[in-house]
């Protein structure tokens, strides 16, 4: 995977009892022209193959992304951040990443100042929703010389320490869940957007480096049926279909080599990733599937969307 480049992983999770129950079996399989298969990859091989170079990268002033793209119920949240009791073994990129980071500040710390500050918000029917302040439900996406493209008015945190960060995701998560409450499964129906902006001041010689880095959980990607759906559901089907056609619409035009424009104003996820994707970015897809017969039509789907970003 080269800079500028749009990198694109699979993964699939056990069936679950639900699918075991249904007489699921694995149904996944990989032709004979493709490198690998490898079932059950530990989350820290994960986190090798997906965000350590990311991490790596943004230490030196280059922007990221990484995007977990699937159905509800595949595996995005658990690879993005781990299960709900975090260990060790189980966590996932982004504690992963948190501790990645601040062992790099420490070692580095004689000869460099650091600056990490985090932003968390939801995009929910295409409004994006501060996870920070449970005050602010409908921020906007800003562009100027010096700041870039920013979303106004969101909270940063400065964090001094990787426990900084965790407190951050709690307090947002928490915001979440409250605000979702009577809401069906609001949270596979919204984006949430961790956003880090590591500024490093370099002693000697002097310089700075600043890297963004965008860790996204994407809203569920299963057709929501638009027949017999109506109101708030429907509207809510129509929005996430927007979002991630946009998504796609972006990545096919950053790939195919041909496109001269690419739609990031189509959606608020694509604008607001605009310049951590493409460029002198490092962006990684990461599909997540079930490897489940009875959702292989999800899953097919899902490596359809993939395959657009080759
Ligand atoms: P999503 O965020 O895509 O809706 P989750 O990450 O919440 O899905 O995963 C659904 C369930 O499956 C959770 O209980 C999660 O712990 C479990 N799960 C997901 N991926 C794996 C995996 N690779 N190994 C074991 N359990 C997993
Ligand atoms: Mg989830």
């Amino acid at each position: 995977m080269s800079v500028g480049n749009i990198a694109v992983l699979a993964r699939f999770r056990p069936l679950n009892k639900l699918e075991l129950s249904k007489n699921g079996h694995l149904c996944v399989d990989v032709s004979d022209d493709q490198k690998s298969l490898v079932l059950h990859v530990t989350q820290e091989e994960i986190y090798n193959v997906t965000a350590k170079k990311v991490v790596e990268d943004v230490l030196e002033g280059v922007n990221g992304t990484i995007l977990a793209y699937g159905q509800t119920s595949s595996g995005k949240t658990f690879s993005m951040m781990g299960p709900d009791d975090i260990t060790e073994d189980t966590a996932g990129i982004i504690p992963r990443m948190i501790n990645h980071l601040f062992q790099t500040i420490t070692e580095k710390s004689e000869n460099c100042e650091f600056m990490v500050r985090v932003s968390y918000v939801e995009i929910y029917q295409e409004k994006i929703r501060d996870l920070l302040d449970a005050r602010k439900v409908n921020l906007a996406i800003r562009e100027d010389k010096t700041k870039g493209i920013y979303i106004e008015g969101a909270t940063e945190q400065c964090c001094t320490q990787g426990s900084d960060i965790f407190t951050v995701l709690k307090v947002g998560d928490m915001n979440r869940k409250v605000s979702s409450t009577g809401m069906n499964e609001r949270s596979s129906r919204s984006h949430t957007v961790l956003l880090l902006s590591l500024t490093q001041n370099i002693i000697n010689p002097p310089s700075t480096k600043v890297g963004r880095l965008y860790l996204v959980d994407l809203a569920g990607s299963e057709k929501i049926s638009q027949t017999g759906c109506t109101g708030q559901q429907l509207e809510e089907a129509k929005k996430i279909n927007l979002s991630l056609s946009a998504l796609g619409n972006v990545i096919n035009s950053l790939t195919d080599g041909k496109s001269k424009h690419i739609p990031y104003r189509d959606s608020k996820l694509t604008r607001i990733l605009q310049e951590t994707f493409g460029g002198n970015c490092r962006t990684v897809l990461l599909l997540c599937s079930s490897g489940s017969s009875t959702n292989a039509i999800e899953t097919l789907s899902t490596m359809q969307f993939g395959q657009r970003a080759k």
